[in-house]
């Protein structure tokens, strides 16, 4: 076939803003190989999910059904995928690097033999493609290209980097239904329940706006000062690994290497040193404020507003100014 394929991972029919900033990039992509966009939902009573992803500009929709993909396993979705991308040969396939996508795009690769670009954040057109990515914790940038002929290229897409797709509401993709063989003998993973936290805010990684709190909250109740903050203003709340390990949050909120990459339009850190392995997870966020009582914190080095100052004084009284100027 060819073409440039985006997973569209999705949960009850609801794809997450990236698969639209795939879809996005993909266009560009397609365009400069003179391909055609596809998608590919896998999962489970997914028949009726491809119209949105027609509406943003994918030419074919492809659904992979299954009772045993119904939940996101490892071996389930690389495989029913590696045999799909075997038949269908497409020449770039776009995964998103959220946890989903950072589990399964190697799976995947491996299934192929095919070559990986990971957490991409810009896609350069100029002597064929390339793909941008942060290595290094972020203190460098790696110009990825794919050897000749090495097809296809699995590139996972940071969220937020890239804009979405136009939307063209009426359009249609070709929706396709695809057979597989997995089958359950070939899952080793057993999904017994799925618990979803509903905290209420906005996903980490999708997020405009992340309060982010480290060793220097002090305790689970000084989170609660950061959460304030972030209800009005609609953020997502965050943490340094310092946090998580001394039990104030939970490990899904974690920020940095080992944890989640953010790009919000505006990243407050709180009580946040800036080791380097927090600061490769917010160096692409547009404006970073930071509060620290410590004038030398090395976060003022990234930080483009600095608030030198004791964060349990300064956040209930951001928190009220914030309400005040959004309520007029
Ligand atoms: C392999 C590896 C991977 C790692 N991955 C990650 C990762 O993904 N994410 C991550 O965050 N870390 C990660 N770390 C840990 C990282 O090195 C740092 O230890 C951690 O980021 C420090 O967290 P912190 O800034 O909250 O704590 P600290 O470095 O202890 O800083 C606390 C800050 O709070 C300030 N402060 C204290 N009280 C107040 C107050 N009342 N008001 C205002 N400011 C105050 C202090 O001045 C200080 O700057 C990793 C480490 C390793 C080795």
């Amino acid at each position: 076939m060819a073409g440039v394929l985006v997973f569209a991972d999705q949960k009850n029919g609801k794809f997450r803003q990236v698969i639209f900033e795939m879809l996005g990039e993909g266009k560009k992509i397609a365009q400069h190989l003179g391909e055609e966009l596809h998608a590919v939902v896998v999962g489970q009573g997914i028949g009726d999910y491809a119209g949105p992803l027609g509406e943003a500009g994918a030419d074919k929709v492809y659904l992979i059904e299954n009772a045993q993909l119904a939940n996101y396993t490892t071996d389930g979705y690389s495989k029913a995928l590696a045999d799909f991308i075997k038949q269908e040969q497409p020449t770039v396939v776009l995964i998103a690097h959220n946890s989903v996508g950072k589990d399964l795009a190697p799976a995947l690769a491996q299934k192929l033999a095919a070559g990986q670009a990971s957490d991409v954040i810009a896609v350069e057109y100029e002597n064929g493609l390339r793909f941008k990515r942060p290595i290094y914790a972020g203190k460098a940038y790696a110009h990825v290209s794919f050897t000749a002929g090495a097809r296809p290229m699995v590139i996972t897409v940071r969220p937020k980097v890239f804009e979405s797709a136009a939307i063209e509401a009426g359009r249609t993709a070709s929706v396709i239904a695809v057979t597989t063989s997995v089958s359950a003998a070939d899952i080793r993973q057993i999904v017994k329940d799925v618990i979803s936290k509903a905290s209420g805010r906005v996903e980490l990684t999708e997020a405009d706006i992340v309060v982010s709190g480290g060793r220097g909250v002090k305790s689970t109740d000084g989170f609660k000062i950061l959460e304030d903050l972030a209800d009005v203003l609609g953020a997502a709340v965050g943490a340094s690994r310092a946090a998580i390990d001394e039990g104030w949050t939970e490990s899904q909120y974690q920020v940095g290497q080992t944890g989640k990459v953010v790009s919000p339009t505006l990243y407050i850190a709180c009580g946040i040193s800036g080791a380097i392995q927090h600061l490769a997870g917010i160096s692409s966020s547009r404006y970073i404020v930071a509060i620290n009582k410590d004038p030398e914190a090395e976060i003022f080095k990234v930080a483009d507003y600095g608030i030198v100052a004791d964060l349990f004084q300064v956040l209930p009284v951001l928190t009220e100014e914030f309400k005040k100027a959004l309520a007029q």
